[in-house]
């Protein structure tokens, strides 16, 4: 079976544009995001496009901020602060990557964390390992959204996380392994987390036989074709994160053709984590509005 998150992210902006129609029609505000751009990465502005045109969808206000590559660091701080001390924002992202000349880790520190709707500052990640209230990255939260909409439980699975990055590999291990007390606002309801989790990366020996061995396998490593039909067990679940241009088309990490016909549940490349990440942004600001700013 295809895990659409295309049509599942559509039916949660569905969902999210009605509870932001019912706040309007209280005489609240609407929810506000601002998105911080630098530079010109055509990728960026793809994205940043995507996220602009969904914020309208919901009734989410959005605002683009871009800068030219050659802003400093310390003008980029001076707008962090200024966004974190704007009441009428309620979550901004910087958009990543920054040019090389200025320090992601600074930048992405300087966020406050309860506004910080891509969930990537120390505090939130922080707050999320130790099961505390805080906003989950987009990716992550799409992933969990997508299995519990889909019905598939975790409890007592092993789950094979290939990738550690900080934006996708370690936290959606972080996630599926805690104990289910870390319910999300605007979340489906099943139960998520008590799995056992191993985390792969590219020093990882023997990575077929691990897979093996998964009954869930989460691919986040940017490989296109990295994991093939005869690493999967009969049955098994497939989330494949990768993007990845191979003569022109987006692909992902998954042989799609091959590893389908062995696994019961798979993800497609596009329309399957993808739309789930967009969606995500859009839950968390929703999540920063009730929680901080009405
Ligand atoms: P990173 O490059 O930060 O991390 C990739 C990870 O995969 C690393 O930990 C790396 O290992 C590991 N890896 C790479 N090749 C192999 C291999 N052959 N065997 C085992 N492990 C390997 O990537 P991101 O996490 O940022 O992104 C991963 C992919 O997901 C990319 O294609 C990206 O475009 C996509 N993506 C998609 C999103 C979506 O919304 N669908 C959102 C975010 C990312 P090591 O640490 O040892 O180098």
């Amino acid at each position: 079976m295809i895990l659409d998150g295309k049509k599942i992210a559509a039916e949660i902006r569905g969902e999210l544009r009605k509870q932001i129609e019912a706040l309007r029609a209280e005489g609240k505000r609407a929810p506000k995001l601002a998105i911080v751009i630098v530079g010109n990465n055509p990728a960026s502005e793809t994205y940043v496009n995507n996220k602009l045109k969904a914020c309208a969808e919901v009734g989410i206000e959005a605002v683009k901020i871009a800068y030219t590559a050659d802003i400093t660091e310390q003008t980029l701080l001076a707008e962090v602060h200024k966004l974190n001390d704007d009441p009428s924002i309620d979550g901004f992202i910087v958009q990543l990557p920054l040019p090389g000349h200025i320090r992601e880790t600074t930048i992405l520190s300087a966020i406050d964390y309860r506004k910080d709707v891509d969930g990537l500052t120390p505090a939130n990640v922080g707050r999320t390992v130790q099961g505390l209230p805080s906003i989950v990255s987009a990716t992550p939260r799409g992933i969990r959204e997508l299995l519990a909409r889909y019905n598939i439980q975790t409890e007592g699975k092993h789950v094979v996380v290939i990738g550690r990055s900080n934006i996708v590999g370690k936290p959606i291990a972080m996630l599926l392994m805690q104990r289910p007390y870390l319910s999300l606002p605007n979340m489906s309801a099943a139960s998520l987390g008590d799995a056992t989790v191993t985390i792969c990366h590219s020093k990882t020996r023997d990575l077929a036989a691990i897979c093996r061995t998964a009954d869930i396998i989460i691919v986040a490593a940017g490989s296109p074709g990295l994991l093939t039909a005869d690493m999967v067990k009969e049955g098994a679940t497939i989330i494949d994160v990768g993007i990845n241009r191979v003569d022109g088309k987006l692909v992902g990490d998954v042989d799609f053709e091959n590893v389908s016909r062995v696994a019961a549940h798979i993800t497609p490349v596009p329309g399957g984590v993808g739309p789930m990440t967009i969606v995500s942004l859009l839950q968390n600001t929703l999540q920063a509005y009730n929680e901080h700013s009405r």
